[in-house]
């Protein structure tokens, strides 16, 4: 299958998941505010669904968690059991047609997934055994006839998704429920986030713990890579089901996650700030002010402001009310948006050598506007720094990198990006300089994008790629 095969049947994108068991909670409400609390992973669409020990309930529609739900939508969302998730697309995705959680009523349980599966081949064959069609389906839809499947068999869920695990090969973080179970569980390498927070007598499972914060959870750990948790009325329950060979997305920590998130033992916040320090020790630059591209590269720049001793300026404002731009599925709405999202002050910049830093590089195009508006401000000298090494290869995982075609650091060197930027210079962080910021060994991180060694299987994806 072709990457092409894959973007049609609409991969489940980096998204994020939520889900709440509590005797007495007001569920849904407080998935609600988690999923708000994760609005940054994804934009397009948001859904819940709830059950108070009988019967599944569901509410799910394209837009921003504060436009998805009014007071109306969550009293119809009752009960102490609740999942949910919020869906970042790829292009003309913000259809009705894959909103999550996905709710099977036939078999009586609810999904979300985090991730994606790059080979579906395995779950396709097994559902040919089983009679079961899946045209048009996509991967997490699979998933959940593969479940279902196991159900009908007479499985209860624990099992049915533990029978299942085997043909699910890629990334996901996800969670299930049915009328009286919550079940997380997370793929063999973790490339996604997924943690656990205990709240009152329940527990609560969240992409990041940015959500437990904001519900009063207290983090209890991480997910393990390979595991399965199961809560019920008789406690919380942990399987490892498959050997754990932790390989988090390293993306997560440069751009994805909130920095007020925590994820295996690392401060999101303080590792941004460590690729800022490193930058500074591999790109010394005689420069008058370090400006951030807000917000994912505000911890970086501080960082390479406190390791230079260059002072720090916000001199790139940010309109807040404007969501991430990346993700609009044309170049044409991109630019607009990136103009309404960011507007120079100039009396910051005029006359002075600017260091200008963001978290990555992807096609190229925001980095350039951006160096150009600072430019245009009247900057003497324009340096550009970028917190992450050259992305070179898409990923498959989960997040909605483009074709590798349409990376810049594909098919240009540094050199040439720096060119085509209008920058003075432009350095990027070092891969080795990346893995000593987070003080973990590299074999902890999938690294896809930087090197392109894959360790999930992506199968036929792989013979497009140049290496
Ligand atoms: P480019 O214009 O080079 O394609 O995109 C780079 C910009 O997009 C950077 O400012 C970075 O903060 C942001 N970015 C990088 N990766 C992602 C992603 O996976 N999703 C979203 N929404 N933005 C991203
Ligand atoms: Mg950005």
């Amino acid at each position: 299958m072709s990457y092409f095969d894959i973007a049609k049947n609409e991969i489940s994108e980096k998204c994020a998941v939520f889900g709440i068991y509590g005797a007495g909670q007001e569920a849904s409400r407080l998935v609600f505010y988690g999923l708000w609390a994760l609005q940054h992973r994804g934009q397009e669409s948001s859904g819940i669904v709830s059950s108070n020990g009988r019967q599944l309930y569901r509410h799910a529609a394209a837009g921003l968690v504060s436009n998805v739900y009014h007071e109306d939508d969550l009293a119809r969302l009752p009960g102490h059991i609740a999942i949910g998730h919020n869906r970042y697309s790829t292009s003309g995705g913000a259809n009705g047609a894959h909103l999550q959680p996905i709710l099977q009523s036939k078999y009586g349980f609810a999904f979300a997934h985090n991730g994606n599966l790059p080979i579906v081949r395995p779950m396709q064959d097994f559902l040919d055994t089983h009679g079961v069609t899946y045209d048009g389906l996509n991967d997490s839809e699979m998933m959940c006839e593969v479940i279902g499947a196991h159900l009908d068999n007479g499985a209860d869920l624990a099992t049915a998704v533990q029978k299942s695990y085997p043909l699910f090969q890629g990334a996901f973080s996800a969670v299930i429920m049915s009328s009286d179970t919550l079940i997380a569980f997370r793929d063999s390498c973790g490339i996604r986030p997924l943690s656990i927070g205990k709240i009152d007598d329940g527990f609560v499972v969240a992409s990041e713990t940015c959500a437990l914060d904001t519900v009063g959870a207290e983090f209890i750990r991480d997910v393990q890579p390979g595991e399965m948790i199961v809560i019920n009325k008789s406690g919380m329950h942990a399987h490892q089901i498959t050997k754990p060979n932790q390989k988090l997305d390293i993306f997560e920590l440069i751009y994805f996650a909130r920095p007020d998130s925590n994820i295996m033992g690392l401060s999101v916040n303080a590792v941004r700030e460590n690729f800022g320090r490193a930058l500074a020790k591999e790109f010394p630059i005689d420069a008058d002010v370090v400006i951030p591209v807000p917000d994912s590269a505000i911890p970086a720049a501080l960082g390479y402001c406190r390791e230079s001793g260059i002072p720090f300026e916000m001199a790139l404002m940010k309109n807040r009310y404007i969501h991430r731009t990346f993700i609009r599925p044309t170049e044409a709405l991109r630019e607009r948006d990136l103009k309404m999202k960011l507007n120079p002050i100039p009396e910051l910049i005029r006359g002075k050598k600017v260091i200008i830093i963001d978290d990555s590089i992807v096609r190229g195009t925001t980095f350039k506007k951006e160096i150009a508006m600072v430019r245009a401000a009247g900057a003497a000298e324009v340096h550009a720094l970028v917190s992450s090494p050259p992305v070179k290869f898409p990923d498959f995982y989960g997040i909605n990198t483009p074709r590798q075609d349409d990376l810049i650091a594909a098919n240009m060197s540094t050199e040439e990006i720096c060119k085509t930027m209008g920058a003075d210079s432009l350095g990027y962080l070092s891969y080795d300089g990346m893995i000593q910021a987070t003080g973990l060994s590299a074999s902890k991180f999938c690294t896809s994008c930087f090197n392109g060694n894959y360790p999930i299987d992506i199968g036929e994806l792989k013979k497009d790629l140049k290496y």
